[in-house]
């Protein structure tokens, strides 16, 4: 990744699946900027972004366009410009992120989509436009989106249409040499993901019962997208890469686990 300069957004502690991917980014000579959301995070994520040589730590709340338009102006005015991006980021309120999902509210619905999903794509569009030679752009997906997870609700509707812009992306940008990805993550014990009901209950039955038999560390999602944003997935491209532990490949656990 030497002489590549991208942006990562979504760290918001060290814990994030976001700071895993860019410490894996960083130790492969990538040069790194960051955003945060809001100063409260962004007290965390100066001195970590700065612990990876990164001066370039910029606020940025999705909801806010002016803010988005404010990175990319940035990046456009500091280094010209970009060789990937990496979007870690996920809102639903925690309060619909129980029980089910024909109760989400529509105020929720389009927050969490405008969040989770669309601020991908206008992310996305600024990038590209700082890519006259091509790139690779990531995101951040979770086995929800295509097969019903308990509580996960309207977070799941957000992945399915953020996988599907991950397809439609790859079609607009692929012509002009920009790749677009997505990986799938097992359950990771994070911030945003503390925020389902039962996280726990999800986290160990995957363990327990995914094919290797052990979960997921933000340095197992950092080496997949060092991958996916290297030239060694250079003809990859609107795929959705599971870091699983190979848990979505199974219809059903061994009986005698479940003791049935
Ligand atoms: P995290 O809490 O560390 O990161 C979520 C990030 O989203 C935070 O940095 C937060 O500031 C940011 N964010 C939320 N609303 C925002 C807004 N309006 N503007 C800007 N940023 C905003 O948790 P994480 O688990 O590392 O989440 C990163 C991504 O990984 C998310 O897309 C999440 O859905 C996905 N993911 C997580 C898991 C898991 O189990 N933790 C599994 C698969 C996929």
């Amino acid at each position: 990744m030497q002489g590549k300069r991208g942006l990562v957004m979504g760290v918001a502690n060290d814990h994030s699946i976001a700071w895993g991917v860019a410490s894996a980014l960083a130790k492969e000579g990538a040069e790194l900027a960051f955003t945060y959301q809001g100063e409260a995070l962004g007290k965390r994520v100066k001195p970590l972004a700065q612990s990876l040589g990164s001066s370039l730590v910029l606020p940025c709340d999705v909801e806010n366009l002016n803010d988005v338009d404010a990175v990319f102006a940035a990046i456009a005015e500091t280094w010209g410009s970009l060789d990937f991006l990496v979007h870690c980021i996920a809102y639903s309120d925690r309060n619909e992120l129980r029980g089910r999902y024909a109760d989400t509210s529509r105020e929720n619905f389009q927050r969490t989509l405008l969040i989770s999903a669309f601020s991908f794509t206008e992310a996305a569009k600024r990038a590209a436009a700082l890519m006259p030679n091509g790139g690779s752009l990531l995101t951040l997906t979770f086995g929800g989106a295509t097969r019903a997870m308990p509580n996960y609700n309207v977070m799941g509707i957000a992945k399915a249409a953020l996988e599907a812009s991950v397809r439609y992306l790859a079609t607009d940008f692929g012509p002009v040499g920009i790749r677009v990805n997505a990986i799938s993550a097992g359950p990771v014990r994070t911030l945003a993901g503390a925020g389902i009901t039962d996280a726990r209950a999800m986290f160990n039955y995957e363990k327990l019962h995914a094919p290797l038999r052990r979960a997921i560390t933000i340095e197992d999602v950092g080496g997949a997208g060092l991958y996916l944003l290297s030239d060694l997935a250079r003809c990859v491209t609107g795929e959705i890469h599971y870091v699983d532990a190979g848990y979505s490949i199974i219809a059903m656990p061994r009986p005698e686990r479940l003791k049935l």
